[in-house]
């Protein structure tokens, strides 16, 4: 589909729950300023307290469904919206909010707010959006990289190339960073299962979380291999399940469909 009505395509910018993270990443890449003369922005709440709400051809969803409101909110967006981008880990994976799926959530209500447990309303469970609804592009990351994020959009505007994400793992943009791995030191990482394209920030200073989920057909069983050297079973499934737990692909290592092999 094309993405271009009078040469300017209608784009909303959109947050649920979440840090506001990702959408200041875009808001501050000073190719989203270059971009500002070609598109129409009908929403972003961030930036404007302009507010068309009529249709729009792409929509950018930053955060996770966790209220029942924002259940009906995704859903009108989906419906208004030709296209809808699933922005950063929250909206894409759950990110660190799926961490309440594996928890019991009354138990921690009543000890983080004991005076009012029932004031706060969670979901029955943290999940990524394309639980709700369709989805045509998931950019990852927590927040996502801002060249890469802004480009996909870029690109999903132009119509001239269709987006694509990093086909490489996170070590691939820690080698051509020069850092030093952090096995060698004993430190468990991710970043042989993550998806690349951040330019492994995080293996510089201390180890990659895994927060841009899972790289396409990820080597688990290789993964846990080596994890297993530093880490028991319960650690392992704590650090997959820190970004990306409503991955299929990590989840199945948190389910135990996948195992170190001999295990
Ligand atoms: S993905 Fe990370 S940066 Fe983006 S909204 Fe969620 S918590 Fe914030
Ligand atoms: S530090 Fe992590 S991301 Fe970097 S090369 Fe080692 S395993 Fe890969
Ligand atoms: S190095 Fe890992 S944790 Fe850091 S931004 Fe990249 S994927 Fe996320």
């Amino acid at each position: 589909m094309e993405l271009n009505i009078d040469g300017k395509p209608k784009i909303s910018f959109f947050d649920l729950t979440g840090c506001n993270g990702c959408l200041y990443t875009v808001l501050n890449h000073p190719l989203l300023l270059q971009l500002v003369d070609s598109i129409n922005v009908r929403e972003f709440r961030l930036a404007s307290n302009v507010k068309k709400e009529d249709a729009c051809d792409l929509a950018i969803v930053e955060g996770y469904v966790a209220i029942q409101e924002e259940v009906e909110t995704v859903k009108e967006i989906r419906e208004k919206a030709e296209k809808v981008v699933a922005l950063g880990s929250c909206s894409s994976y759950g990110s660190i909010h799926s961490i309440q799926n594996f928890i019991d959530v009354k138990e921690a209500k009543n000890k983080i707010y004991p005076d009012a447990p029932d004031f706060i309303e969670t979901p029955k469970k943290a999940v990524s959006i394309d639980d709700y609804i369709k989805v045509d592009l998931k950019v990852p990351g927590c927040p996502p990289n801002a060249d890469e994020a802004v480009e996909l959009i870029a690109d999903l505007v132009s119509g001239k190339r269709s987006p694509e994400l990093a086909q490489w793992p996170v070590c691939v943009d820690c080698k051509m960073r020069e850092n030093i791995c952090v096995f060698i030191h004993g430190i468990p990482c991710l970043g042989p299962v993550t998806r690349g394209g951040c330019g492994a920030p995080c293996p510089a200073s201390y180890t990659c979380d895994g927060c841009r989920g899972p790289l396409d057909n990820p080597n688990l069983e290789s993964e846990l291999e080596y994890l297993s050297k530093y880490l028991d079973r319960e650690e392992i499934i704590r650090f997959f399940k820190r970004y990306a737990s409503c991955s299929e692909d990590f989840r199945k290592v948190i389910e135990g469909e996948v195992n170190v092999r001999g295990s």
